[in-house]
């Protein structure tokens, strides 16, 4: 097969960071300095992706806020790179509010939200930080908790609205008039600030229902001689892996007929990514199906912004939010970290297995670059060891990528993927747009492996600089 016809996942590059990888010597002088594996972190596409949000927001609302969700990602440099931009930060642990707070934010602009038990509640009440609050439990919890003469700022979450998948997540809407009454009975102790949500699934219509049903929470209210003036429309906004969706359509074209055993096997071990096989058939949306959104997390926030709602006569949302003099905040996580990360790995060998297939073995393992069971849709890119290494073949190739743990679970790829030649140990293999939650989420220390180094990237006046994550320093461009 030549490279030409190999079912590709070309990946979504930014720019910096597309220049920095194809930089002879760039990625091989990071690992030479910093260890492989390696996470490299890009602040400027950081920043980059806040500014297009705020633009959309701007151009459209009287008054916002946008609050970094920091579990995405812990980089050091992504913190500061929103302070630096004068943002607010949502924490979801003790450790996030930390990092926040070392990296210059203070209380009037960190949000805390996530399941929060007595001990951290005791220690955020007093501080001026916003509570999130999930549930009638910390409701009252702070109610009874707030300091004398200084209110707690707080937020209540919502869920259950129509349509929408039940959530573990907030106060269910039956139950907000007992949140309402509490709040109304504990105004000295309590400042109650506007409703909030958080949707697991981005969906655009799921995320105007919750609005409409937060406008109709914040009149009620008003009703209960409360006085909110926010209206947190949460994250969730998506993210663009693939760089080309004709290719990527036609990978999963080839893959569903493989998986009919019609061409060249592409799955690892019958792995059918929640397909499934009836009477000569593939149904059903495989678990990959995010690497194939094509809408950005920019526009997504404009058609949002932009939507007409049908409880408020067909204007739009944010001109309802503007008129009702509510603030809208977001809590995006993803979307800011689009494109912002990529990790590296080396090649420590490569080797056949008993049904043919050709394995290529990274010195890392599958959860430091991939969140929880997902299966990453993106082609990884190899980058030639710096001294060219005899024997290397010629001309494409189909492997699966597998980690260095000694669990057979441990592929990274489970589908086949093409790389222009076949790798030889010392090459390094960049996995693109790793920022969101690929590095972080559910990476462990199995085998006592340490975990990758994290590094930040930046350039100025064409240079690249790269320095431990955690001394990242801001500089004005
Ligand atoms: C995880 C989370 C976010 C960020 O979600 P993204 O999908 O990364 O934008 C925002 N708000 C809350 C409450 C969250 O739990």
């Amino acid at each position: 097969m030549t490279a030409a016809v190999s079912p590709g996942l070309p990946a979504k590059m930014h720019a910096l960071v597309a220049e920095f990888v194809a930089t002879p010597g760039a990625v091989e002088a990071a690992v030479a300095e910093f260890g492989s594996p390696a996470h490299l972190v890009f602040p400027q596409v950081f920043a980059e992706n806040l500014a297009r949000l705020r633009g959309q927001l701007a151009a459209r609302v009287a008054e916002f806020r946008i609050c970094y969700a920091h579990k995405v990602n812990q980089s050091r440099a992504f913190v500061v790179a929103a302070h630096a931009a004068g943002v607010g930060i949502d924490v979801a642990s003790r450790a996030e509010l930390d990092s926040a707070t070392a990296a210059g934010f203070t209380p009037d602009r960190i949000e805390v939200t996530g399941p929060k038990g007595e001990a951290l509640l005791r220690e955020l009440v007093g501080t001026g930080v916003t509570i999130n609050v999930d549930n009638l439990w910390e409701l009252e919890r702070v109610a009874a908790l707030a300091p004398p003469g200084r209110p707690v700022p707080v937020l209540v979450r919502v869920s259950g609205f129509a349509g929408t998948p039940v959530s573990r997540f907030g106060v269910p809407l039956h139950r907000v008039d007992a949140a309402l009454t509490l709040l109304a009975g504990a105004r000295e102790r309590i400042d109650f600030r506007g409703f909030a949500f958080h949707l697991d699934s981005g969906e655009p219509a799921e995320r105007v229902r919750a609005v409409e049903s937060c406008l109709v929470l914040t009149e009620r209210a008003y009703a209960a001689g409360l006085s909110p003036s926010v209206l947190n429309i949460g994250g969730g906004f998506r993210q663009v892996f693939t760089a080309d969706a004709t290719a990527f359509d036609a990978y999963v074209h080839a893959l569903r007929e493989s998986l009919l055993g019609r061409g060249e096997p592409m799955t690892w071990g019958g792995n059918t990514f929640g397909f499934q096989l009836e009477n000569g058939a593939v149904h059903g949306t495989p678990v990959f199906h995010k690497y194939a959104n094509t809408v950005d997390a920019e526009r997504m926030l404009a058609e949002l912004l932009d939507t007409g709602l049908d409880s408020h006569g067909g204007r739009a949302l944010a001109q309802v939010a503007s008129e009702n003099l509510l603030q809208v905040w977001l809590e995006p996580g993803k979307a800011l970290v689009d494109h912002a990360g990529i990790t590296v790995a080396r090649v420590e060998f490569v080797k056949e297995t008993a049904d043919g297939s050709t394995v290529v073995n990274v010195d890392l393992s599958r959860d430091t670059v991939t969140p929880a069971d997902q299966e990453v849709m993106v082609d990884p890119i190899l980058v030639p060891a710096a001294a060219p290494v005899a024997g290397a073949n010629r001309g494409a190739v189909g492997v699966f990528v597998a980690g260095r743990l000694c669990l057979e679970r441990d592929l990274i790829t489970n589908h086949k993927v093409w790389l222009p030649r076949c790798p030889v140990p010392g090459d390094l293999i960049v996995f693109p747009n790793t920022g969101a939650y690929h590095m972080d989420l559910s990476a462990a220390r199995a085998s006592m492996h340490a975990l990758p180094p994290k590094v930040a990237v930046t350039q100025r006046s064409g240079t690249f600089r790269v320095c431990r994550d955690g001394d990242y320093r801001h500089e004005v461009a």
